[in-house]
């Protein structure tokens, strides 16, 4: 019922405009929220239970009735995997005709493909528009966006989003800075929307350069370090706001409020689980897509690790936040050092003088010890022992519960230097191995 009333509620009260969906959607109590979701969930099992072969399958296999299902819970161990998407025809997963496909990469295999009409990249372009007008975009705005374009659909939902808001937009890919930086005063951009590294990249040319009047940085993608982003915010004089998503969410899945604490999921058009919790919480993020009707993806392990923040937020806003993605699941190497995800490497090594951009860090084993060692390109001319004392100085100082494992014999430090160009790696870099055992 509340399915059908939301959609009237919608159509009737906020129609086409965001600052109604903001308004409206802001402040429902989350009894009512949790409502949408579970009258969603049930319309979606039904819905793919009828017309998604991979689902049915799975139903079929554990001896499940759909109109039995009510939570996610009650699906037991049926989940949908990075790994059914790429290596499973689409035809296991399209309900209905799609009009268009984003594909997405991972660290490893080939891409992941997902489907999509018009209406659905359109409506998810509306909450993403919510989002941004909660963060300060308004009429009269000049946007531009360097999302990465090609077969990536987060150019195309923040194009979309900026229709909706009638702000003036230029998604333009991802141009080297310097394309955009010439541009900045000839548009008058004033929000910029980008990949944290590439911020920092345009970042450093404002530094010298000069800046502009910009009032907003929206960022997504890669991973946005509190350095990168504090270098950021103190170039340009505004708040960065970090986006979530991915091409499997359909693009942006929640959105910082102004208070920068914690991400806002979208519990109107996602159920997230977040699996396994650890003793703080932290597990992966598990996401149904409650909107979707060309492919949605049921409890789609999105291998992202994170945890709730149970807290209200003080935005005021009902929807739930969780913490910043802490890694990927898959990325994830429990050894003597702890538990070590990339981002603890590129906090580590990211001001580290002399050394690319190119740099690897594994796991390995000598005889009885874990040995965590640094793979790193030397890039001009420094001494080995000056970028291995600024690691350890660094690791020492960011991490201290890492460094004191290493105090306590649980791990040694190793560390190897490269000519440039021996660690090349392509677009998603493997930056943390694990080489124990093989
Ligand atoms: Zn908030």
């Amino acid at each position: 019922m509340l399915g059908t009333l939301r959609k009237a509620f919608e159509r009737t009260i906020i129609g086409d405009s965001v600052p109604a969906l903001v308004r409206w959607g802001k402040h429902v109590p989350r009894s009512v929220i949790r409502g949408i979701q579970e009258d969603g969930f049930r319309d979606l099992i039904r819905y793919a239970a009828a017309r998604q072969k991979f689902f049915a399958r799975k139903l079929r296999e554990k001896g499940i009735d759909p109109s039995h299902v009510r939570r996610p819970e009650d699906l037991g161990d049926i989940f949908t995997t990075p790994e059914d998407l790429r290596n499973l025809p689409a035809e296991d997963f399209l309900c209905r005709k799609p009009h268009l496909v984003f594909e997405t990469t991972g660290t490893s295999g080939g891409p992941k493909r997902v489907y999509f009409t018009y209406d659905e990249l359109e409506f998810t372009a509306r909450y993403e528009a919510a989002a941004m007008y909660e963060n300060g975009v308004r009429p009269g705005d000049r946007v531009v966006c360097t999302f990465d374009a090609g077969y990536w659909i987060s150019s195309w939902v923040t194009f979309c989003a900026c229709k909706r808001l009638e702000v003036f937009c230029s998604a333009i890919g991802k141009p080297h800075p310097r394309e955009a930086y010439s541009r900045m005063g000839l548009y008058r951009y004033n929000v910029i929307a980008a990949d944290p590294t590439w911020l920092v990249s345009l970042s450093e040319i404002a530094e010298k350069e000069g800046t502009f009047p910009v009032k907003l940085i929206l960022a997504a993608g890669d991973r946005m370090t509190d350095v990168y982003r504090e270098y950021v915010e103190s170039i340009w004089k505004c708040p960065v706001i970090l986006g979530y998503g991915s091409t499997e969410q359909g693009g942006g899945a929640g959105m910082e409020c102004q208070r920068r604490d914690g991400i806002h999921l979208d519990e109107y058009n996602f159920w997230f689980e977040i699996l396994e919790p650890d003793a703080e919480g932290y597990g992966e993020l598990v996401v149904t897509t409650l909107s979707r009707r060309t492919m949605p993806l049921i409890r789609y392990r999105v291998h992202d690790v994170t945890r709730w923040i149970e807290d209200p937020c003080p935005c005021g806003a009902t929807i739930r936040r969780v913490a910043r993605i802490k890694g990927r699941r898959d990325e994830m190497v429990v050894m003597g050092a702890g538990n070590m995800y990339p981002e603890i490497f590129e906090r580590v090594l990211h001001d580290v003088a002399g050394i690319s951009e190119n740099w690897q860090v594994a796991a390995r084993q000598e005889g009885l010890h874990d040995i965590l060692e640094f793979r790193l390109e030397l890039s001009n001319g420094i001494s080995t022992g000056t970028v291995e004392q600024k690691v350890r100085e660094n690791l020492k100082a960011r991490f201290p519960d890492v460094w004191a494992n290493q105090d306590c014999g649980m791990y040694r430090l190793a560390f190897r230097f490269l000519p440039p160009g021996s660690l090349s790696q392509g677009r998603k870099p493997k930056r943390l191995v694990d080489e124990r055992n093989s």
